[in-house]
Protein backbone atom coordinates (compact mmCIF):
# COMPACT_ATOMS: atom_id res chain seq x y z
CA UNK A 1 0.00 0.00 0.00
CA UNK A 2 1.17 3.87 -0.16
CA UNK A 3 1.23 4.21 3.01
CA UNK A 4 3.71 1.06 3.95
CA UNK A 5 5.93 1.92 1.03
CA UNK A 6 6.31 5.73 2.64
CA UNK A 7 6.87 4.60 5.81
CA UNK A 8 9.19 1.73 4.54
CA UNK A 9 11.11 4.92 2.23
CA UNK A 10 10.78 7.06 5.67
CA UNK A 11 12.29 4.35 7.67
CA UNK A 12 15.45 2.91 5.12
CA UNK A 13 16.01 6.87 5.04
CA UNK A 14 16.52 6.71 8.64
CA UNK A 15 18.77 3.71 8.99
CA UNK A 16 21.71 5.82 6.54
CA UNK A 17 21.33 8.86 8.61
CA UNK A 18 18.14 10.43 5.96
CA UNK A 19 15.59 11.83 8.30
CA UNK A 20 13.14 12.96 6.40
CA UNK A 21 9.79 14.50 8.44
CA UNK A 22 6.63 13.10 5.94
CA UNK A 23 5.68 11.79 3.34
CA UNK A 24 5.40 14.69 1.54
CA UNK A 25 9.08 15.58 1.63
CA UNK A 26 9.93 12.33 0.91
CA UNK A 27 8.03 12.68 -2.44
CA UNK A 28 9.12 15.96 -3.71
CA UNK A 29 12.89 14.98 -3.09
CA UNK A 30 12.42 12.83 -6.14
CA UNK A 31 11.27 15.38 -8.28
CA UNK A 32 13.42 18.12 -7.70
CA UNK A 33 14.79 20.22 -10.46
CA UNK A 34 17.15 22.85 -8.43
CA UNK A 35 19.36 22.29 -5.61
CA UNK A 36 20.29 25.24 -3.65
CA UNK A 37 23.20 25.18 -0.80
CA UNK A 38 24.45 27.86 1.42
CA UNK A 39 28.45 28.10 1.23
CA UNK A 40 29.50 28.04 4.51
CA UNK A 41 29.12 25.02 6.87
CA UNK A 42 27.27 23.41 4.09
CA UNK A 43 29.91 22.84 0.97
CA UNK A 44 32.31 23.73 3.46
CA UNK A 45 33.35 22.76 6.54
CA UNK A 46 32.36 25.64 8.19
CA UNK A 47 35.63 26.37 10.59
CA UNK A 48 37.17 29.18 8.70
CA UNK A 49 41.45 29.07 9.61
CA UNK A 50 42.58 32.96 9.58
CA UNK A 51 45.03 33.20 6.81
CA UNK A 52 46.44 36.61 6.31
CA UNK A 53 46.39 39.58 8.40
CA UNK A 54 47.44 42.92 6.63
CA UNK A 55 47.18 46.17 8.93
CA UNK A 56 47.30 49.78 7.65
CA UNK A 57 48.59 51.95 9.67
CA UNK A 58 48.82 49.70 13.03
CA UNK A 59 50.49 46.47 13.96
CA UNK A 60 49.35 43.41 12.83
CA UNK A 61 49.46 42.18 16.91
CA UNK A 62 46.81 45.49 17.22
CA UNK A 63 44.52 44.46 13.86
CA UNK A 64 43.70 40.94 15.60
CA UNK A 65 43.40 42.43 18.87
CA UNK A 66 40.61 44.72 17.97
CA UNK A 67 39.23 42.55 15.57
CA UNK A 68 38.58 39.73 18.21
CA UNK A 69 37.33 42.16 20.39
CA UNK A 70 34.56 43.14 18.09
CA UNK A 71 33.88 39.63 17.40
CA UNK A 72 33.49 38.10 20.49
CA UNK A 73 29.96 38.61 20.80
CA UNK A 74 29.31 37.01 17.48
CA UNK A 75 28.69 33.39 17.11
CA UNK A 76 29.34 33.77 13.44
CA UNK A 77 32.18 31.26 12.08
CA UNK A 78 34.16 33.98 11.15
CA UNK A 79 34.12 35.86 14.30
CA UNK A 80 34.75 32.18 16.22
CA UNK A 81 37.82 31.90 13.97
CA UNK A 82 39.16 35.41 14.32
CA UNK A 83 38.57 34.94 18.30
CA UNK A 84 40.69 31.70 18.67
CA UNK A 85 43.35 32.81 16.47
CA UNK A 86 43.99 35.71 18.42
CA UNK A 87 43.79 33.83 21.67
CA UNK A 88 46.17 31.25 19.74
CA UNK A 89 48.07 34.69 19.07
CA UNK A 90 48.43 35.29 22.63
CA UNK A 91 46.21 37.88 22.83
CA UNK A 92 44.36 36.90 26.66
CA UNK A 93 43.02 40.13 27.43
CA UNK A 94 40.67 41.29 24.84
CA UNK A 95 38.99 45.22 25.66
CA UNK A 96 35.54 44.57 26.67
CA UNK A 97 33.26 46.21 24.01
CA UNK A 98 30.05 47.94 24.48
CA UNK A 99 26.69 48.21 22.07
CA UNK A 100 27.99 45.63 20.18
CA UNK A 101 25.39 44.61 16.97
CA UNK A 102 25.52 42.66 14.18
CA UNK A 103 24.64 42.95 10.10
CA UNK A 104 22.97 39.68 9.21
CA UNK A 105 25.44 39.07 6.36
CA UNK A 106 27.24 42.14 6.30
CA UNK A 107 29.25 42.48 9.60
CA UNK A 108 29.35 43.13 13.20
CA UNK A 109 30.31 46.87 14.91
CA UNK A 110 30.66 47.62 18.78
CA UNK A 111 32.19 50.64 20.85
CA UNK A 112 36.05 49.69 21.30
CA UNK A 113 37.67 51.92 23.99
CA UNK A 114 35.48 55.12 23.48
CA UNK A 115 35.45 54.44 19.43
CA UNK A 116 33.31 52.66 17.14
CA UNK A 117 35.14 49.59 15.47
CA UNK A 118 33.41 47.69 12.49
CA UNK A 119 34.26 44.50 10.72
CA UNK A 120 32.92 42.95 7.46
CA UNK A 121 32.51 42.31 4.21
CA UNK A 122 34.38 44.53 1.51
CA UNK A 123 30.69 45.50 0.39
CA UNK A 124 30.11 46.57 3.31
CA UNK A 125 33.35 48.49 3.72
CA UNK A 126 32.83 50.09 0.33
CA UNK A 127 29.34 51.56 2.35
CA UNK A 128 31.05 52.68 5.27
CA UNK A 129 33.46 54.61 2.92
CA UNK A 130 36.24 52.94 4.27
CA UNK A 131 38.24 50.69 1.59
CA UNK A 132 40.75 52.70 -0.19
CA UNK A 133 42.44 51.85 -3.92
CA UNK A 134 44.99 49.56 -1.56
CA UNK A 135 43.14 48.05 0.54
CA UNK A 136 41.02 46.59 -2.15
CA UNK A 137 43.80 45.98 -4.10
CA UNK A 138 44.94 43.56 -1.79
CA UNK A 139 41.27 42.36 -0.63
CA UNK A 140 40.81 41.47 -4.39
CA UNK A 141 43.47 39.65 -4.58
CA UNK A 142 43.37 37.50 -1.48
CA UNK A 143 39.44 36.94 -2.71
CA UNK A 144 40.61 35.36 -5.80
CA UNK A 145 42.38 32.62 -4.13
CA UNK A 146 39.17 31.58 -2.50
CA UNK A 147 39.84 33.70 0.58
CA UNK A 148 36.53 35.42 2.06
CA UNK A 149 38.07 38.74 3.50
CA UNK A 150 36.88 40.85 6.50
CA UNK A 151 38.18 44.68 6.52
CA UNK A 152 38.38 46.11 9.67
CA UNK A 153 37.49 49.86 10.16
CA UNK A 154 37.43 52.51 12.45
CA UNK A 155 36.43 56.50 11.45
CA UNK A 156 36.21 55.94 8.03
CA UNK A 157 39.56 54.14 7.77
CA UNK A 158 40.65 50.95 6.97
CA UNK A 159 43.07 49.39 9.82
CA UNK A 160 43.27 46.06 7.78
CA UNK A 161 42.20 43.02 6.28
CA UNK A 162 41.49 39.41 7.66
CA UNK A 163 41.42 36.82 5.19
CA UNK A 164 40.02 33.02 6.15
CA UNK A 165 40.03 30.44 4.35
CA UNK A 166 36.96 28.15 4.68
CA UNK A 167 37.62 24.47 3.67
CA UNK A 168 35.16 22.43 0.62
CA UNK A 169 34.19 19.69 2.83
CA UNK A 170 35.93 16.22 1.35
CA UNK A 171 33.10 14.85 -0.37
CA UNK A 172 31.50 18.18 -1.50
CA UNK A 173 33.01 17.93 -5.32
CA UNK A 174 31.44 13.97 -5.36
CA UNK A 175 28.02 15.13 -3.92
CA UNK A 176 27.59 17.72 -6.67
CA UNK A 177 28.66 15.64 -9.36
CA UNK A 178 26.32 12.50 -8.08
CA UNK A 179 23.15 15.73 -8.34
CA UNK A 180 24.19 16.36 -11.75
CA UNK A 181 24.42 12.53 -12.54
CA UNK A 182 20.90 12.67 -11.39
CA UNK A 183 19.63 15.33 -13.74
CA UNK A 184 19.46 17.68 -11.06
CA UNK A 185 20.93 21.40 -11.03
CA UNK A 186 23.31 22.02 -7.95
CA UNK A 187 23.42 26.33 -7.34
CA UNK A 188 25.66 28.05 -4.70
CA UNK A 189 24.08 30.55 -2.69
CA UNK A 190 26.62 32.81 -0.55
CA UNK A 191 26.77 35.84 1.42
CA UNK A 192 30.17 36.04 0.74
CA UNK A 193 31.88 38.20 -2.08
CA UNK A 194 31.90 37.40 -6.39
CA UNK A 195 35.42 36.30 -6.32
CA UNK A 196 35.33 33.82 -3.47
CA UNK A 197 31.97 32.78 -4.25
CA UNK A 198 33.39 31.53 -7.58
CA UNK A 199 36.76 30.43 -7.21
CA UNK A 200 35.50 27.95 -4.69
CA UNK A 201 31.91 27.21 -6.74
CA UNK A 202 34.50 26.43 -9.56
CA UNK A 203 36.20 24.24 -7.79
CA UNK A 204 33.38 22.00 -7.31
CA UNK A 205 31.98 22.31 -9.89
CA UNK A 206 28.40 24.17 -10.00
CA UNK A 207 27.32 27.61 -10.50
CA UNK A 208 27.16 30.31 -8.15
CA UNK A 209 24.95 33.42 -6.51
CA UNK A 210 27.29 35.51 -4.38
CA UNK A 211 26.92 38.86 -2.54
CA UNK A 212 23.65 37.92 -1.25
CA UNK A 213 21.83 39.02 1.89
CA UNK A 214 19.70 36.66 3.58
CA UNK A 215 16.34 38.63 1.96
CA UNK A 216 18.13 38.04 -1.40
CA UNK A 217 18.61 34.40 -0.69
CA UNK A 218 14.64 34.50 -0.04
CA UNK A 219 13.79 36.03 -2.84
CA UNK A 220 15.85 33.58 -4.84
CA UNK A 221 14.34 30.65 -3.74
CA UNK A 222 11.10 32.36 -5.10
CA UNK A 223 12.55 32.88 -8.23
CA UNK A 224 13.73 29.14 -8.81
CA UNK A 225 10.54 28.06 -7.65
CA UNK A 226 8.92 29.07 -10.72
CA UNK A 227 10.79 27.07 -12.80
CA UNK A 228 10.73 23.68 -10.74
CA UNK A 229 10.41 21.88 -7.42
CA UNK A 230 13.60 23.61 -5.11
CA UNK A 231 15.24 22.00 -2.16
CA UNK A 232 17.92 24.18 0.18
CA UNK A 233 20.32 22.75 1.93
CA UNK A 234 22.00 24.49 4.90
CA UNK A 235 23.23 25.00 8.19
CA UNK A 236 20.81 27.44 9.55
CA UNK A 237 22.57 30.49 10.37
CA UNK A 238 21.38 33.42 9.35
CA UNK A 239 19.46 31.44 6.62
CA UNK A 240 16.60 29.65 8.34
CA UNK A 241 13.80 31.66 6.18
CA UNK A 242 14.94 30.09 3.23
CA UNK A 243 15.11 26.45 4.43
CA UNK A 244 11.16 27.82 5.34
CA UNK A 245 11.16 29.07 1.69
CA UNK A 246 11.79 25.86 -0.27
CA UNK A 247 9.57 23.51 -1.34
CA UNK A 248 11.92 20.92 1.01
CA UNK A 249 14.31 22.68 3.55
CA UNK A 250 17.48 20.49 4.11
CA UNK A 251 19.43 20.69 7.50
CA UNK A 252 23.03 19.55 7.28
CA UNK A 253 25.57 18.29 9.87
CA UNK A 254 25.97 20.38 12.81
CA UNK A 255 22.85 22.51 12.07
CA UNK A 256 21.21 25.13 14.69
CA UNK A 257 18.40 24.37 16.15
CA UNK A 258 16.48 26.83 14.39
CA UNK A 259 17.70 24.81 10.43
CA UNK A 260 16.28 21.61 12.58
CA UNK A 261 12.58 23.31 13.29
CA UNK A 262 12.04 24.84 9.70
CA UNK A 263 13.69 21.87 7.89
CA UNK A 264 11.85 19.09 6.24
CA UNK A 265 14.89 16.79 6.30
CA UNK A 266 18.01 16.47 7.64
CA UNK A 267 21.26 14.70 7.00
CA UNK A 268 22.65 13.56 10.22
CA UNK A 269 26.60 13.04 8.58
CA UNK A 270 27.58 15.98 7.65
CA UNK A 271 28.08 14.65 4.09
CA UNK A 272 27.16 16.67 0.29
CA UNK A 273 26.63 13.34 -1.09
CA UNK A 274 23.54 13.02 1.23
CA UNK A 275 21.65 15.23 -0.76
CA UNK A 276 21.63 12.79 -3.80
CA UNK A 277 21.14 9.77 -1.76
CA UNK A 278 17.66 11.44 -0.63
CA UNK A 279 16.73 11.95 -4.10
CA UNK A 280 17.44 8.78 -5.09
CA UNK A 281 15.79 7.19 -1.88
CA UNK A 282 12.87 9.34 -2.94
CA UNK A 283 12.51 7.85 -6.74
CA UNK A 284 13.18 4.59 -5.52
CA UNK A 285 10.13 4.80 -3.05
CA UNK A 286 7.45 5.97 -5.59
CA UNK A 287 8.58 3.73 -8.06
CA UNK A 288 7.44 1.22 -5.62
CA UNK A 289 4.07 2.89 -5.61
CA UNK A 290 3.53 3.20 -9.41
P1 LIG B 1 27.33 32.87 4.09
O1 LIG B 1 26.29 33.04 3.01
O2 LIG B 1 28.65 32.42 3.55
O3 LIG B 1 26.82 32.02 5.23
P2 LIG B 1 26.85 35.31 5.67
O4 LIG B 1 25.58 35.72 5.01
O5 LIG B 1 26.76 34.75 7.03
O6 LIG B 1 27.66 34.32 4.68
O7 LIG B 1 27.87 36.54 5.67
C1 LIG B 1 28.21 37.21 4.45
C2 LIG B 1 29.43 38.08 4.62
O8 LIG B 1 29.17 39.08 5.60
C3 LIG B 1 30.66 37.34 5.13
O9 LIG B 1 31.39 36.74 4.06
C4 LIG B 1 31.43 38.49 5.76
O10 LIG B 1 32.12 39.22 4.79
C5 LIG B 1 30.32 39.35 6.33
N1 LIG B 1 30.07 39.02 7.77
C6 LIG B 1 28.97 38.46 8.28
N2 LIG B 1 29.08 38.31 9.62
C7 LIG B 1 30.32 38.77 9.95
C8 LIG B 1 31.06 38.87 11.17
N3 LIG B 1 30.59 38.47 12.34
N4 LIG B 1 32.30 39.42 11.09
C9 LIG B 1 32.81 39.83 9.94
N5 LIG B 1 32.17 39.74 8.75
C10 LIG B 1 30.94 39.24 8.76
MG1 LIG C 1 25.51 31.50 6.66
Amino acid sequence: SVPAAITSGLSAGARRGLLIKGGAALEAMGGVKTVAFDKTGTLTAGHPQVTNLVPFGIGTAELLRLAAAVEQGSGHPLARAIVDHAKAEGAVDLPTVTDGAALPGQGVHAVVEGQTVLIGSPRYAQEQGALQDEAAQRAALLEEQGNTVVVLMRAGQTLGLIALRDEPRADARQGIMDLKALGVTPVMLTGDNARTGTAIAADLGLDVRAELLPADKLRLIGDLKAAGTVAMIGDGINDAPALAAADVGVAMGGATDVALETASAALLRAEVRGVAELVELSRATMNNIR
